[in-house]
């Protein structure tokens, strides 16, 4: 099935008591037994729930896998696979992150034994050097945020076959719709499902896809027993969401092409962080592993003052200053002190994540008026 029709068909089936078209929000908790332990598959609803299964299925469909599970959050998820860790594993992460994602490995995760590397995953030998006989798993993002660096997935999932650890991939802002890590060789794949297979701004989700039946059953057995479910209603929604990835994220990524050359071209502006650029160094990689580029950019103007990058933070019109990402609508951000605030200011910086770098989600809104906003609010700069 191609893309387009896999994403409004994935996981839909007519709903069996009445014919309805799109799977009912099931807002219950529990379910009326026959007799003791007969029962129509459904027991209790932080265990299964219809509209979440209809909603796991159509996340493997979407990612290529055999097996979705869905979570109350982004972060619900990833703490999910670290608890198939045990104290004393290690896990080998990049320096370059989500910031809540660095703050849940090394705020919660660190006093209970399990111990992080940070490294350059721009070049797949810095995680080689990492890996000894206490290694479990690889946490890959890519690209990444903010900085847009882009990780060699093929590559990084052959290393981690090679001396047999998981690799897990946070595809959020790619979504399944540009790059499928699964079928690249990835273990596990993690959604923010909070972002682009949402994509409305209306609810916090997270989501992991994987193969491997065995693997399925412990998470599983993670989700239920310590219970971060999503709601029958945020499932639905992003049911709803994900039936319209396909041509959002077509336009999220011509919109975002025609912002980043219109940001490099300009004067008034430094660099721009855009994996689509042919001189951008993971540009062959990301050609290969993607299908298009998305709509995520960071820049920073030439003016490096705090004053001026926070005169175009508060300058924009149609660009709404406020964390996350991937919605229709175009949002502006500064991670130093929003989305990546819980990452250590030196380490950030060493990292390349500078005070002044502005953080861009490009929506599906027409890109002549975008274009036109960012430009007074730059002139205003
Ligand atoms: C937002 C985000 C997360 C966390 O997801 P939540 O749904 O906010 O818990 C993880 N990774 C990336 C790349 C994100 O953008």
């Amino acid at each position: 099935m191609k893309p387009a029709t896999k994403f409004i068909h994935a996981g839909a089936h007519p709903d069996p008591s009445t014919g309805a078209i799109m799977t009912p929000i099931y807002q219950t908790s529990t379910y009326v037994q026959e007799a003791p332990g007969v029962n129509k598959g459904y027991e209790y609803a932080r265990s299964q729930n219809p509209t979440r299964k209809a909603l796991e299925e159509a996340l493997a469909v979407i990612e290529e896998g055999k097996f979705g599970l869905a979570f109350s959050s982004g972060v619900a998820a990833t703490d999910s696979v670290i608890k198939l860790l045990k104290p004393g594993d290690e896990v080998i992460a990049a320096n370059d992150m989500y910031g809540g994602t660095y703050r849940l490995f090394s705020k919660i995760y660190e006093k209970f034994g399990i111990v992080f590397h940070y490294v350059d995953m721009g070049n797949v030998q810095n995680i080689e050097n990492c890996i000894n006989n206490k290694t479990k798993l690889i946490w890959a993002e890519t690209p990444t945020n903010p900085l847009m660096n882009i990780v060699d997935i093929k590559a990084v999932a052959s290393l981690s076959k090679k001396y047999n650890l998981l690799l897990c991939v946070d595809n959020t802002f790619a979504s399944p719709a540009l790059q499928n890590p699964l079928t690249l060789g990835a273990d596990i794949v993690m959604h923010s499902a909070t972002k682009y297979l949402g994509g409305h701004s209306d609810v916090i989700q997270g989501a992991l896809m994987m193969n491997d039946q065995a693997l399925r059953d412990e998470l599983y057995f993670i989700q239920k027993s310590c219970g971060a479910v999503p709601g029958p209603m945020d499932c639905f929604l992003v049911l709803r969401g994900i039936k319209t990835l396909g041509i959002r994220m077509e336009r999220h990524s011509q919109n975002g092409a025609a912002i980043a050359h219109y940001l490099q071209k300009h004067p008034a502006i430094k660099k721009v962080y855009w994996p689509g650029f042919s001189d951008h160094p993971g540009y062959e990689i990301a050609k290969s592993q993607m299908k298009d580029f998305g709509g995520m950019i960071s820049f920073e103007l030439k003016d490096d003052s705090i004053e001026a990058a926070m005169k175009v933070l508060s300058g924009t019109k149609l660009f709404s200053l406020a964390e996350s990402l991937g919605g229709v609508e175009s949002l502006i951000n500064h991670p130093a002190t929003m989305t990546h605030a819980s990452i250590p200011r030196e380490e950030r910086i060493k990292n390349g994540l500078s005070d002044t770098l502005i953080r861009l989600s490009v929506g599906i809104e027409d890109a002549e008026d975008l274009i036109e906003d960012l430009e007074q609010a730059i002139k205003g700069a």
